[in-house]
């Protein structure tokens, strides 16, 4: 079995798993994942309950569609995190509802707007931007990511939902229902005296695991 071979059916196997766990419905969301001469992405329109390994889209490196089905109208968000983040092995995009529903709050930090509330969301997440709402489709998303230059390894579009990434497939879908579990603490907790992480407990995670 080749490398793309597994990194095909790990996609598939993943983003069922996504799905029947309620991370995503219909045909929201979308995962892409690096390999040797490009990347692989799930199709538009589909489903990620029902991914066939082999019509999943190839692109080359500089975005043209090489094979397979026709890739995910949001290729841009993924894209723009290939290329600001060298890092990077695979793009998850989620509708997830914890995570979506602080994208649409008005008042988180847009500079950090899932807050150190466990040691996981550190270690996984990091810090999160909040990316300013523009329309679907509409290509500037990605143009909003590249000006973070990389720093960030997630973002959450506001009304709309996470882009997280992983050095490869499996951190980046860990780090996204990591992420959405956090969402879904913050907005239980609306409201309650809560006790975040202090700065040097987070300075210690860093230390400690390269967080
Ligand atoms: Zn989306």
């Amino acid at each position: 079995m080749t490398d793309e071979t597994r990194v095909r059916d790990d996609i598939a196997r993943l983003s069922r798993s996504l799905f029947e766990r309620g991370f995503s419905v219909g045909s929201a969301g979308n995962i892409s994942a690096a390999v040797d001469d490009g990347i692989l992405m799930t199709p538009t329109n589909s489903s990620l309950g029902s991914i066939d390994p082999g019509r999943i889209s190839k692109l080359s490196r500089d975005g043209k569609h090489i094979s397979g089905d026709r890739p995910s109208k949001e290729v841009f968000l993924h894209n723009a995190f290939y290329e600001t983040r060298p890092q990077t092995g695979a793009v998850v995009h989620l509708h997830s509802t914890y995570a979506t529903a602080l994208s649409c709050l008005s008042d988180v930090d847009p500079e950090n707007c899932i807050p150190p509330l466990t040691p996981y969301v550190v270690m996984r997440v990091g810090q999160v931007r909040l990316v300013p709402y523009v329309r679907p489709g509409d290509e500037r998303a990605g143009d909003l990511i590249r000006d973070l230059k990389g720093q960030h390894a997630a973002v959450l579009l506001a009304n709309h939902g996470p882009v997280v990434t992983g050095k490869d497939l499996t951190s980046a879908v860990y780090a996204a229902e990591e992420l959405e579990e956090t969402a879904k603490l913050l907005v239980l907790l609306r409201g309650a005296p809560v006790r975040l992480l202090s700065q040097a407990n987070v300075d210690e995670l860093k230390t400690v695991f390269g967080a």
